[in-house]
């Protein structure tokens, strides 16, 4: 049963999002038993309700209320801003917080074949796309003038199919394109997921929101860092900094047995690549360890 005080997150049922903003939801402490054909899933553990539905339905959802939160792609959200800037419809919305997944790009691509020489190539093109404000906005700025056609699912067979020169798609790996017969020839914006709320939240759901948020920091800010510790000659430890830059204030520990070298112990905000671990081990550290982090508040 739906229950007016818990706050209610929709987020994407099935399709590329779905791994993720479970996962975040899983990371940040609310259990929620999601099976395939459940619509609405009830944490536990918080008073929040998770449901899950269509992506392109998620702002709609937000906006009247049926839900607080929702996680959808940037690409949805700004597309909709500007087709409800044109149309008059007042924002009741906001982005509370860019999420680290479902980072793609929207890109224009020809048929390989075709030759480009800068955006004037795409002058006067039929250009097929499921995001024809954004492609709008974008050409417009740049003074092209185009006609687009739009279709909302397999844009990458329209040039194919006659119906359109080229197309204006979302892109991760370029796979799709490829297989296709397009090369991908302009990059026009940059997406990733997003939580996004409607404006009017009351202060007992917003405490929820709150300490949720406080939790999503948590959860990106320990995947992007790491744990590292090695044995470093003491002699070198400003070269070991050096070299560790995402590092911040290494611990320095005396090591039993061994005068000659310390442990340090640092969180960097970078990765340690092998390469670095290569000029360490040059440097006369051992002991090398990088540990993921499960959880950090500042
Ligand atoms: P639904 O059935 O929910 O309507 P969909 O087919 O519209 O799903 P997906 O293809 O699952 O949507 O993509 C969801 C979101 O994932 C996109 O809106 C975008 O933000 C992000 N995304 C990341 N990489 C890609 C990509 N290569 N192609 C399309 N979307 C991507
Ligand atoms: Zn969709």
């Amino acid at each position: 049963m739906l229950n007016q005080n818990r706050l209610r997150i929709a987020m994407q049922k099935s399709g590329r999002l779905s791994y993720d903003s479970k996962k975040i939801l899983n990371s940040c402490g609310i259990k929620i038993n999601l099976t395939k054909n459940k619509l609405i899933a009830f944490a536990e553990n918080m008073p929040i309700d998770v449901m899950c539905v269509r992506d392109d339905d998620i702002p709609g959802l937000v906006i009247d209320g049926v839900v607080d939160l929702g996680i959808v792609g940037e690409n949805v959200i700004k597309e909709k801003l500007i087709y409800d800037k044109i149309n008059y419809k007042k924002n009741k919305y906001k982005i509370l917080k860019k999420l680290d997944f479902g980072i793609c790009r929207l890109s224009i691509a020809i048929p390989v074949n075709n030759t480009y020489n800068g955006l004037l190539s795409l002058n006067n093109m039929r250009i097929a796309t499921s995001y024809p404000n954004l492609l709008k906005k974008y050409l417009d700025s740049k003074k092209i003038s185009f006609k687009s056609f739009v279709l909302t699912g397999s844009v990458e067979v329209a040039p194919k199919a006659g119906l359109a020169d080229s197309i204006c798609d979302l892109v991760s790996t370029g796979a799709t394109l490829e297989a296709n017969g397009l090369k991908e020839v302009k990059i026009i914006y940059k997406f990733k997921a997003c939580l996004i709320s409607n404006n009017k939240i009351d202060y007992v759901k917003q405490n929820v929101v709150d300490k949720l948020l406080t939790r999503i920091q948590g959860v990106i800010k320990a995947r992007e860092s790491k744990y590292i510790m090695l044995h470093v000659p003491k002699n070198k430890l400003e070269q070991v900094v050096l070299l560790l830059k995402g590092a911040e204030k290494p611990t320095v520990l005396k090591l039993v047995g061994d005068n000659t070298k310390v442990a340090m112990h640092m969180v960097s905000r970078e990765n340690l690549f092998w390469e670095t671990m290569e000029k360490l081990k040059l440097l006369g550290a051992s002991s090398i360890l990088v540990l993921p982090i499960e959880k950090m508040m500042e």
